[in-house]
């Protein structure tokens, strides 16, 4: 569908989500760029975040499933570092492997078969900095009844505590499974891109923390070229599997404010490999129920009026 000044509203690219939100003279569109190649999983962002804003602890418990004790994305935490191990068939030498005895960072050929060991297989750790992707057709924001969800001058969405009402309507809608409702009173919460940061010109805390450069963080534009870059880099460098995910202003979501090079397939690490904005056919919707409702009043009308008018021309 388009809107008034001829952008797509609910789906599509969408070049402006500022301008269109109603932001004149808005900066240019910010957001992140996760190069989850270089991460080291050393959880300065999630404790940044944390620190930042406040964000109460999640229970510090032990999952049994690697070192991610958070699991996920939720209430109280707004950057999550998944921790995947993949076993690695022997003969793998373009990603750096962990010696599964050592638990230290392994030689290059580590992953060759030796001596004594069954296969010879090393294993590799995939380590990812989630957060929310600041969609450009956010669902979380198109059903927010409150404007607790609002899109900002700097592109990005924000969901503001004091107006929330808990009523809990974006979590279903996010295709990411990103914003959650804080069982102690049902407000939701989600990662806001630092906005108080912004709005002083400071880059967001778990950027600003990350030693490797993992996630960068500046105007939307460049970091897609430099993400094309790198990609083209590791490429050359014979890691073919390196693959963007949710740059492109065209895929189902118009594009992510948040996106990401990573080593593997989406779903390797909890991502959807085909999200798409679950408001997109909001609109054909409504136009569906109007024509249905009319329908159904012209044929009430019809069911009083015909009989009368049978009546009338009996007796005439
Ligand atoms: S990822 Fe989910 S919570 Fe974040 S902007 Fe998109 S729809 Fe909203
Ligand atoms: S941008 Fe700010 S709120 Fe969002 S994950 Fe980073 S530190 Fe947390
Ligand atoms: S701070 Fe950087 S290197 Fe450390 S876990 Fe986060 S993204 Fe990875």
């Amino acid at each position: 569908m388009r809107d008034i000044v001829g952008n797509h509203l609910f789906s599509g690219p969408e070049p402006d989500p500022a301008g269109d939100a109603g932001h004149e003279n808005a900066p240019p569109r910010v957001g992140f760029f996760t190069d989850t190649s270089v991460c080291i999983g050393c959880k300065a962002c999630e404790v940044a975040c944390k620190e930042w804003n406040a964000l109460p602890e999640d229970g510090l418990s032990l999952t049994g499933m690697s070192y991610d004790n958070t699991v996920g994305l939720g209430a109280s935490t707004w950057r999550h570092v998944a921790f995947i191990e993949q076993p690695v068939p022997a003969g793998r030498t373009e990603l750096p492997l962990l010696a599964p005895d050592s638990g230290k960072p392994a030689a290059p050929d580590s992953g060759k078969q030796e001596a004594g060991q069954d296969d010879g297989a090393g294993v590799r750790w995939l380590m990812s900095s989630d957060v929310c992707k600041h969609c450009t057709h956010a669902a979380c924001l198109d059903v927010c009844p409150t404007g607790s969800l609002f899109r900002t001058e700097f592109g990005t969405v924000v969901v503001q505590e004091d107006i929330c009402n808990g009523c809990g309507y974006c979590v279903p809608a996010c295709p990411y499974g990103v914003i959650e409702q804080r069982p102690t009173d049902g407000r939701a919460f989600k990662c806001t891109m630092c906005y108080d940061r912004l709005g002083a010109g400071q880059e967001p805390a778990c950027a600003k923390a990350c030693p490797t450069e993992s996630i960068q963080f500046g105007p939307l534009d460049e970091l897609r070229e430099r993400a094309a870059l790198r990609v083209e880099q590791l490429h050359d460098a014979g890691v073919t599997e390196a693959r963007l995910y949710g740059h492109e202003p065209d895929n189902g979501v118009g594009g992510d404010g948040a996106f990401f090079l990573l080593m593997d397939e989406p779903e390797v690490y909890g991502l959807p490999p085909d999200p798409v904005v679950t408001t997109r056919d909001l609109a054909a919707m409504w136009r569906h129920a109007g024509i249905a409702a009319l329908s159904l009043v012209t044929g009430a009308a019809l069911s009083f009026a015909l009989p009368a008018l049978t009546r009338r021309s009996g007796r005439t």
